[in-house]
């Protein structure tokens, strides 16, 4: 390793905040950590590689983000509480201003979720970040893509669509993800595709009340399917209920609007399953959260998934950057 490459991890290790339970954290050849007698680890790993994930052209600050977001989104999505990660970056050169706005990204989001960087790798080559991820939850109450019952309603979270949306007008040459747009429906898209939110405290309040969860990555026909797929039930989309948001609307027109919904990935919203006897529970917490939660459908006995004037509902697409 040069000189540069540990002055780079100097540079992100002066950026990380204690927590007890970080026994040894960035400095030695592997980090010590000290889970909860009591609790389940749940670990995940997601990586972004530039022109495939995001855009060449993103912003550092919103890589730094975004790398960090789709893992806390998975630990969310299995209603673990955040503790720490690790970050596998490589990189084709080391601007300490490049370093520095991902890092300003990258610790926005650890910071508010408790999250803290205790290691990781630093090589030479396309730009790749990866992060494992891991969290805590109580034994055997995570929130799991097999636990559907038939006659559970399906719910989402915040709107379906605004990333893929994005990812579509950047394609078709009406969006620049590097700059600020001055059409506030087209930023708000833009924010949803560079800075999703991941919905870590509204997965840890679901265990409450929810059955099955999962994390919308993929897009929502792929992601819910795979709920029924695990779970081994069919799930009922009511397609005229999916919220959509109106600058979603607005810069795509009704259509598009709803394939983006659909099937869009980047989402990073939950879907989940609850018994219809929740329904007031989670229109509360919708409320304690300011997050709205929608009744988008059933869960039926069958396989796969099903909706009135469902289009191609197995032709699964993932929006993958060419
Ligand atoms: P080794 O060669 O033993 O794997 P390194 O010299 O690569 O260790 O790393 C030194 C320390 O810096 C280790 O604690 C490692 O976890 C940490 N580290 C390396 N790269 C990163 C990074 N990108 N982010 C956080 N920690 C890092
Ligand atoms: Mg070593």
């Amino acid at each position: 390793m040069s000189l540069a490459e540990f002055a780079l991890i100097d540079r992100i290790r002066a950026r990380t905040r204690a927590r007890a339970d970080v026994v040894l954290g960035i400095g030695d050849d592997a980090a010590l950590l000290q889970p909860r007698g009591n609790e389940q680890l749940v670990v995940t790993a997601d990586t972004l590689n530039s022109g495939v994930h995001f855009p060449a052209e993103t912003p550092a600050f919103e890589i730094g983000w975004k790398t960090l977001a789709v893992n806390l989104s998975d630990l969310a999505s299995m209603g673990a509480r955040p503790a720490w990660c690790t970050l596998a970056m490589s990189l084709p050169s080391t601007e300490p201003a490049w370093i520095d706005a991902f890092a300003d990204g990258f610790f926005a989001l650890a910071d508010e979720h408790d999250i803290v960087l205790v290691g990781g790798d630093t090589t030479r080559g396309p730009l790749s970040l990866s992060v494992t991820a891991m969290g805590q939850v109580s034994a055997g109450h995570a929130l799991r893509r097999d636990a559907a019952r038939v006659g559970d309603d399906i719910w989402v979270s915040g709107t379906l669509g605004d990333a893929a949306g994005a990812l579509r007008l950047w394609q078709q040459g009406r969006l620049d993800v590097a700059v600020v747009a001055d059409d506030p429906d087209l930023e708000a898209l833009r924010q949803r595709l560079l800075c999703p939110m991941p919905r870590v405290k509204l997965g840890q309040r679901l265990r409450a009340y929810a059955h099955a969860a999962v994390d919308i990555s993929d897009g929502l026909l792929a992601d819910l399917g795979h709920i029924a797929a695990r779970s081994e039930v069919a799930a009922r989309l009511e397609v005229d209920t999916l919220p959509m948001s109106s600058a979603l609307r607005n810069a795509l027109g009704r259509d598009d609007a709803r394939d983006c919904a659909l099937r869009g990935g980047d989402d990073y919203e939950l879907c989940f399953t609850a018994a219809a006897d929740q329904r007031d529970a989670l229109h509360a917490l919708a409320e304690a959260l300011s997050l709205p939660l929608t009744r988008i459908g059933r869960i039926t006995t069958g396989q796969g998934v099903h909706g009135d004037d469902l289009p191609n509902a197995d032709g699964y697409e993932h929006f993958v950057l060419q």
